[in-house]
Order: C-alpha cells, then sequence, then structure tokens
C-alpha cells in the first residue's frame, strides 16, 4: 500500500537594510535583505514547513528554535537537508515541492531555475521535482509596499509498504 500526504507551507519575513537577500539559496543582490534568525530565506522556510507538515514532523519553530545560537546566520538550506533526513527516517519519499514567493521587488524570473536546483540538491531530489515561482501582490499589502515578503509551499510526500495507519 501506497500512501500519499499533502502539506502546506507559509511564511513571512521582513525586509530591511544591512542584510542579504537570500532567496531558494540564492543571494540576489538588492537594496534590502529580510530579517531574521537565521538567513532569513523566507522560501526555503516556506518549504521546510510544508514537508514538515505533511510527515507530522511539527514546524520549523520547533525543530531549529530562533533562540538557539546554533541556527544563528545559519543557511536554511542546511536545515532543509535536516529535514530531508527526518523524512527519510521516517519513510517518506519526496513526489513533488511548488514554492510560490511573494515579493513586489526585485525579479526573481532569472533565479528560479537555481533556486529550485538549490532547494533539490539540498533534499536528494531531482530538480525535476521542484518548481519555484514568484509572483507580485499588485501593490497591496506588506509585499506591495516592500515591509517584507512571504511565500507559501505545497508539498506532496509518499510512504511505502504501509501495512496499517499513516
Ligand atoms: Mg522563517
Amino acid at each position: 500500500m501506497t500512501a500519499l500526504r499533502i502539506g502546506h507551507g507559509y511564511d513571512v519575513h521582513r525586509l530591511t537594510a544591512g542584510r542579504k537577500l537570500i532567496l531558494g539559496g540564492v543571494e540576489i543582490s538588492w537594496e534590502k535583505g529580510l530579517l531574521g534568525h537565521s538567513d532569513a530565506d523566507v522560501l526555503t522556510h516556506a518549504v521546510m514547513d510544508a514537508l514538515t507538515g505533511a510527515a507530522r514532523l511539527g514546524d520549523i519553530g520547533k525543530l531549529f528554535p530562533d533562540t538557539d545560537p546554533a541556527y544563528q546566520g545559519i543557511s536554511s538550506l542546511k536545515l532543509l537537508g535536516e529535514v530531508g533526513r527526518l523524512l527519510r527516517e521516517a519513510g517518506y519519499e519526496i513526489v513533488n515541492i511548488d514554492a510560490v514567493l511573494l515579493a513586489q521587488a526585485p525579479k526573481i524570473a532569472p533565479y528560479r531555475k537555481q533556486m529550485a536546483e538549490n532547494l533539490a540538491a539540498a533534499l536528494g531530489i531531482d530538480t525535476e521535482q521542484v518548481n519555484v515561482k514568484a509572483t507580485t501582490e499588485e501593490g497591496l499589502g506588506f509585499t506591495g509596499s516592500g515591509e517584507g515578503m512571504a511565500a507559501h509551499s505545497v508539498v506532496l510526500l509518499e510512504k511505502m509498504g504501509l501495512s496499517g495507519n499513516l
């Protein structure tokens, strides 16, 4: 028996001067960056929360507390790799990942492919299993005003060889 499980992740970070902008593990040259305890990679955080949600592993705040100095400034791709390890340990395989970044600027299109490659590499899956896209919110709300960025992700996991409950 094969079981499929879906998960959704959502994250927000504030934009501020004097920080690097890192999205999907890609450092983008921009006037502001995202504020956070780690590298504040909002896209990768949404993906991690979707994965942990689908596997019922809690959330990234529980797995990697922002009060822990070990995670200060850490690359979120490293944390994603750890999530991938936990998933495999729990018997899950990733079917696919979709993610959308909500940002007024800068233009994300030139970096989408590299972001998908980075996320896939961190998880040890094929790039074809990962899709990254971006949208503006038409100048509305906190992403529209440039106060912050948000990201959503939906993932599908597969658990093989089940004989009982999920
Ligand atoms: Mg976050």
